[in-house]
């Protein structure tokens, strides 16, 4: 928790929060200032921040226009705020942020026409573009329909936070490590004439083929995270949540993290799908994942949870009542469970709390990271 101590003491006050007290335009300025800093960073330093592929991706103009935009809304809520606010920390820091950004090129950095490959490269851009558009989406869901009612920075989130940061700021060696299992040990096992066929198939039935190869897979290894004695205390760790929301699903061991995603790759890439599919089906994981985990109220109509996974389904995977211990393995499909005997359900209900009975996970990235090898856990 020392981070979020150290937080509370920089930015910690005991005036309201309501709209209206500076507290919610302070925020914002902090956070939009930190971006743009972050934003004109990778332009001063693409080649050691940003990843070719995210590069490729992008716009280069619109991510100006961005910039300046983020950089000047978050420099006239730094202002606001410290006009609403009795302590000006918050709105202060928002607009020293916003210099900072400005002052070090703002959108308007000159980039090198080429950049040559470097061996080793940070994903901040994927970060910052993730965090980004993930808090447009889910925050203001969120608030509208919150199952429970908190702020986002309910205890706990500044783990969650530093997962979200290090696994996007990691993106190279994680790409790496999905792909190295099946590209090293499984190459032997490429039949040309089974991906021709799957490759035949139209984009949308390959889309699907994908989700359901790929959910079978990844129910088949959570639930080994489960049983087995030595492998629980890595995924312990994404059960130790007690808050559910958007950013509580970043919470992942690494060795969770890389055993799951190499081997739930392996028979995607013997099968060999197109890559306008596979790519479709990396970015709607991305999203429904962090669905799945969001503090939203929304119930759907019987065939649809019994179709997809909704976060009701996954909130019981969390639960902390008996009964739902081991159950809701799969990620997509909850049918699969149902295959296997492992679902759980109740009509229209939703967990009563989230987390491991006795709470034996400490807070804390680093406490994490070392806590399921640590002697005498
Ligand atoms: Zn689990
Ligand atoms: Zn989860």
């Amino acid at each position: 928790m020392d981070l979020d101590r150290a937080l509370q003491r920089l930015f910690g006050d005991d005036e309201p929060e309501h709209v209206g007290s500076g507290w919610l335009s302070g925020t914002l300025a902090v956070f939009l200032g930190t971006l743009g800093l972050g934003a004109v960073a990778c332009l001063r330093w693409p080649q050691l921040l940003t990843s070719p592929e995210v590069r490729a991706l992008l716009p280069l103009p619109l991510v100006r226009a961005t910039i300046e935009l983020v950089i000047g809304v978050a420099f006239l809520l730094g202002l606001l705020s410290t006009l609403l606010r009795r302590r000006k920390v918050l709105g202060a820091t928002g607009m020293a942020l916003a210099l900072l950004a400005g002052g070090g090129g703002g959108g308007q950095v000159p980039l090198p026409g080429a950049l040559p490959a470097t061996p080793v490269y940070l994903g901040l851009d994927w970060f910052l573009l993730n965090i980004l558009l993930l808090t447009l989406l889910f925050i203001p869901l969120e608030k509208l329909w919150p199952l429970h009612r908190r702020t986002v920075f309910r205890p706990g989130w500044t783990t969650d936070a530093v997962y979200f940061f290090v696994s996007h700021l990691l993106v190279q060696g994680s790409t790496l490590l999905t792909l190295m299992p099946a590209t090293v040990f499984f190459r032997w096992a490429v039949t040309p004439a089974v991906q021709g066929t799957v490759r035949g198939l139209p984009a949308v039935l390959q889309f699907v083929a994908c989700a359901v190869v790929a959910d079978l897979t990844e129910y088949a290894v959570h639930r080994l995270f489960h049983r087995l004695r030595w492998l629980w205390p890595f995924h312990a760790v994404h059960h130790s949540s007690q808050a559910m929301d958007w950013l509580a699903g970043s919470r992942l061991h690494v060795v969770d993290v890389v055993l799951t995603r190499g081997l739930t790759f392996v028979p995607l890439f013997l099968l060999g799908f197109d890559t306008a599919p596979l790519y479709a089906y990396l970015v709607f994981v991305s999203l429904h994942a962090v669905f799945i985990h969001a503090n939203v109220s929304w119930t759907f109509p019987r065939w649809v949870e019994a179709l997809v996974v909704t976060p009701r389904f996954h909130h019981w995977h969390h639960a902390i009542e008996a009964e739902a211990i081991d159950k809701n393995f799969a990620v997509h499909f909850p049918w699969i469970d149902r295959l296997f005997g492992t679902y759980y359900g109740p009509p229209g209900q939703w967990p009563a709390g989230y987390g491991i009975a006795g709470n034996p996970v400490p807070e804390g990235f680093a406490a994490q990271l070392v806590y399921p090898v640590r002697p005498g856990r």
